[in-house]
């Protein structure tokens, strides 16, 4: 046997024959039928269509062959397969390629053989279709022909069998793949909705059914409008139709959150996607198209985003509560942003928000702000007292009443069948549902607000979801109370403060006045007087006794009146102390000099301790100083025991000076002590025959408080008092002794010698004395001091001195004042005036210039200077 060589295509031929899928398959009529046909045409015994593979020909169909399949090796087909065109052994015994081989020289004896390569789609040779005889034999031309024809059926027959079998198994793929998606869509939780090009619904599946509660009977072959909110239900045929036509998309292949109708009548959010599904009919018509709707149901997360922009809501609520609070509060718009808010994030119609207030030992509530119940002009005028805080609530029995006053939290969801409120007036607005929360802080219900008919029921989780809300009420309700308590408490001091302010000016020009209206009568009555007793006839001896009580009260009054008006002066403000060095001893001699002949006459001893103060500066102002010892000696010497004592102490204390007036006296009882400083209180004493006002130690200590220093008191009932003082020491006192009193106006010099006249206007008797040495180098000039401005005016007048130095703080009428007097006097006009002051502001400088004086020289002055521009004011006065 001989073999035959393969060719290189043969691993790709039998793929392709493996591919065909007809191996080893059942017998086919239309194979049977070819060869069938060809046996009878070509009157052979024997016709195959005969497959080769690897090792063997298998028979799709046989005609006279009893085998199914036969060894490849060596067979005529294998020798046919590998050559492109008809394959004729016409004799195989003469062929030696088959003459041995078993079928030819054994059973059934082949001789003839004829076949034609069956080619599979791709073009390779899968088998054949042969004719074998046992007979030698020749095919004519038209047989071969007609050979070839029937091959090229039993190729078609070949793929027919090949696309029978692809067929089958796409079919079988798209039934699976049908079943799956119908499985998909069944059991899909998302609702899926199948319509044809005209709207029409194809299928809903059960989880559309149930979200939108129908049945599928109900909405098949239905307009999918009916599945619709009205506004888009009417237009949604445009939208298809123009989808069709122009491809303009309003939903299709966009997706996007739109509201489905239930059957019920409701809304349901929902996220739908509808795309066109790729269909192989006819796309102009309408009913051959398909669009397929997903829903998403979007409830839940509505639900979700609804809460969450409810929590937004109370956030800023209670955020703006909280830190606009005072902008809230003074805009007097606290309570509506609440009641509003209250309303908004309940979605209720009516709310109301109060206060707890106590009328008449019972809970009452305020209304604060109140959403509007009225329906008639009278129920109108009811709703604005209670807005306006005119009216109240107190029946604890009401709806409301439960609330404020019972502090319980009343809920009703069905107030028309609620028996607990009792009826509504005719008129009033139905309430079906409403919510009461009282608002309590620290177990107290300062307040309340309430709510009435949201859309959906009140609930426990509302009233829960509300307590940062009730919180942040009873917050603003005690900062409401805090600033409303603050405020009247300002209004009333404002009030106090006005009316002290107005009888504080009332009591100082009522004493202004009065000391004038006073003082004019009180001067004629003290000169009269005193010219009754001085006159040439004696008075008879009680006639002089009612003249010395005249006196005695005159001078009383006039005391008093002094005495007041500097305290009213001071109590203004009006008093200024000029503080400057000043010798202490000096101040005490002139007191001592005043208030000796009360002590002699009180029979009380007076002693001086000065104890290394002697001729100490201390910072001072002159007269109020002189003021102070005056009136505390006084006192020692006016509520003393009989025949007792007086001192009068100075002590070094550092750079103080300690000064102490303690007496032997009656002594101020421990709890006198806090009034013993009070203007005309006399503790008592006015009961007795001791002489005074009861406004002397008010000054005192005012005028102390003035030179910054202040007056203390030690006492014991029935041994005596001690009142002291300090004041700050500027220098160590030199050895000078001084007079044991100083007049008050002096004059230096022999008037007839000196041509000049100069006039000193100064209280203080150390600048006196210091001006005196001055001037005691100035031999042409005469000076004459005076303690007060107004002393000073008159001489001024009535002398005329060619020149004029004033003191700017002098008690009474300042510098300043007298020279404005001065330059406006004619008499004394061109009199040159020279400033001498303990103030160096540029402000007095500027003063003194406007007004005319020549010179302002500040203490302490350069005694040369000031003396070479005395002597050139004094020249130039001569010179006129
Ligand atoms: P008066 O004009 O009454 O003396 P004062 O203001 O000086 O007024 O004193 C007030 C009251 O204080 C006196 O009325 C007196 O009762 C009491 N008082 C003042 N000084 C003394 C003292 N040294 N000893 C006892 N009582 C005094």
């Amino acid at each position: 046997m001989l073999d035959m060589p393969l060719e290189d295509t043969e691993a790709q031929r039998l793929a392709a024959l493996r591919n065909l899928q007809i191996l080893d398959t059942e017998a086919d009529p239309a194979f049977d039928n070819l060869t069938q046909v060809a046996a009878s045409l070509f009157n052979v015994p024997m016709v195959l269509v005969s497959l080769v593979d690897e090792h063997r020909q298998w028979f799709k169909s046989r005609i006279g062959v009893l085998f199914p399949q036969l060894p490849r090796q060596g067979s005529f087909c294998s020798y046919a397969v590998q050559s492109n065109e008809l394959f004729i052994i016409e004799d195989a015994l003469l062929d030696p390629r088959f003459a041995h081989t078993p079928f030819v020289s054994g059973p059934p004896h082949i001789r003839f053989y004829a076949g034609m390569p069956i080619r599979s789609e791709d073009g390779f040779n899968v088998g054949t279709l042969c004719l074998i005889g046992t007979e030698p034999r020749q095919l004519s031309d038209i047989e071969q022909h007609h050979l070839i024809l029937l091959a090229r059926q039993a190729e078609q027959l070949l793929y027919l069998h090949y696309r029978t079998i692809q067929l089958a198994l796409q079919t079988q793929q798209s039934t699976a793949s049908n079943a799956r998606y119908a499985a998909i869509i069944e059991s899909a939780a998302a609702g899926i909705v199948r319509i044809d090009g005209r709207g029409r619904i194809l299928q809903l599946n059960d989880s559309a059914l149930r979200m939108l509660g129908y049945q599928p009977e109900e909405v098949l072959e239905k307009n999918v409008k009916m599945l619709m909110p009205e506004r888009w239900a009417t237009q949604h045929d445009e939208y298809l139709a123009a989808y069709q036509t122009t491809g303009e998309k309003h939903v299709i292949g966009i997706g996007r959150e739109v509201a489905a109708q239930h059957k019920d009548g409701t809304q349901i959010p929902v996220h739908l996607a509808v795309s066109e599904v790729q269909h192989q009919g006819d796309l102009t018509a309408s009913e051959s198209r398909e669009f397929i709707g997903i829903l998403s149901d979007l409830r839940a997360v509505a639900a979700a985003r609804e809460r969450e922009q409810q929590e937004r809501s109370l956030l800023q609520v209670l955020h703006r509560g909280l830190t606009d609070y005072h902008a809230l509060l003074s805009g007097n718009t606290l309570w509506q942003f609440l009641k509003e808010a209250l309303k908004e994030l309940t979605q209720s119609e009516y709310a109301l928000i109060g206060e707890v207030i106590c009328r008449e030992g019972s809970p009452a509530l305020k209304i604060h702000a109140i959403s509007d119940l009225s329906w008639n002009e009278p129920t109108r005028q009811l709703m604005q007292k209670l807005r306006d805080g005119e009216m109240f609530l107190s029946n604890p029995d009401s709806m409301l009443g439960q609330v404020f006053a019972g502090g319980q939290t009343v809920l009703s969801n069905n107030m028309l069948d609620d028996s607990r409120g009792g009826a509504l007036p005719k008129g009033h607005p139905v309430l079906h549902r409403y919510l009461g929360v009282p608002i309590i802080d620290r177990g107290e219900v300062i307040g309340m607000y309430a709510i009435a008919n949201a859309q959906q029921d009140y609930d426990d989780v509302l009233i829960d979801w509300l307590k940062p809300f009730t919180s942040t009420c009873a917050l603003l309700i005690n900062l409401y109370r805090q600033i409303n308590e603050q405020e009247r408490f300002t209004e009333e001091l404002k009030v106090a403060r006005d009316l002290a302010e107005r009888s504080s000016k009332a009591k100082t020009d009522f004493l202004s006045s009065m000391s004038h209206e006073l003082r004019t009568p009180l001067n004629a009555i003290l000169g009269f007087a005193q010219l009754l007793g001085n006159g040439k006839q004696p008075l008879a001896e009680r006639q002089q006794r009612q003249v010395d009580q005249i006196l005695r009260s005159g001078s009383h009054l006039l005391n008093l009146i002094n005495e007041v008006l500097d305290l009213a002066r001071i109590e203004s403000g009006h008093t200024q102390v000029s503080l400057e060095p000043i010798n202490l001893q000096e101040v005490i001699e002139e007191t001592l000099e005043i208030v000796r002949a009360l002590a002699v006459n009180q029979n009380i001893g007076l002693q001086v301790q000065l104890e290394g103060t002697q001729n100490c500066l201390v910072e001072a102002d002159y007269t109020r100083l002189k003021q102070i010892l005056i009136n505390l000696l006084s006192n020692a010497i006016k509520y003393n025991r009989l025949a007792g004592t007086v001192i009068l102490r100075c002590q070094l204390r550092e750079n103080r000076v300690h000064i102490s007036v303690s007496d032997t006296g009656i002594g101020i009882a421990a709890e006198q002590m806090s009034m013993l400083f009070e203007p005309f209180n006399r503790l008592g004493a006015q009961n007795s025959s001791i002489e005074g006002t009861g406004v002397g130690l008010a000054l005192t200590r005012k005028l102390a408080r003035l030179m910054q220093t202040d007056i203390f008191v030690e006492s014991a009932v029935g041994e005596g008092s001690v009142f002291y003082f300090e004041l700050p020491l500027v220098s160590m006192g030199s050895a000078r002794v001084l007079d044991a009193a100083v007049v008050p106006e002096l004059v230096i010099g022999e008037s007839t010698t000196k041509k000049h006249q100069v006039l000193y206007m100064e209280d203080n008797p150390e600048n006196q004395r210091l001006m005196q040495d001055m001037f005691s180098e100035i031999v042409t000039a005469q000076l004459r001091c005076v303690c007060s401005a107004e002393a000073g005016f008159e001489i001024a007048c009535s002398e005329q001195p060619h020149l004029i130095l004033l003191d700017i703080d002098l008690p009474g009428m300042n510098g300043f004042q007298a020279g404005r007097m001065l330059k406006n006097n004619p008499l004394t006009s061109k009199i040159p005036l020279l400033a001498i002051s303990a103030g160096f502001s540029a402000e007095d400088k500027q003063q003194a210039s406007r007004l005319g004086f020549a010179g302002f020289y500040s203490k302490p002055f350069n005694l040369h200077a000031l003396a070479e521009h005395i002597q050139q004011l004094l020249s130039a006065q001569e010179s006129l």
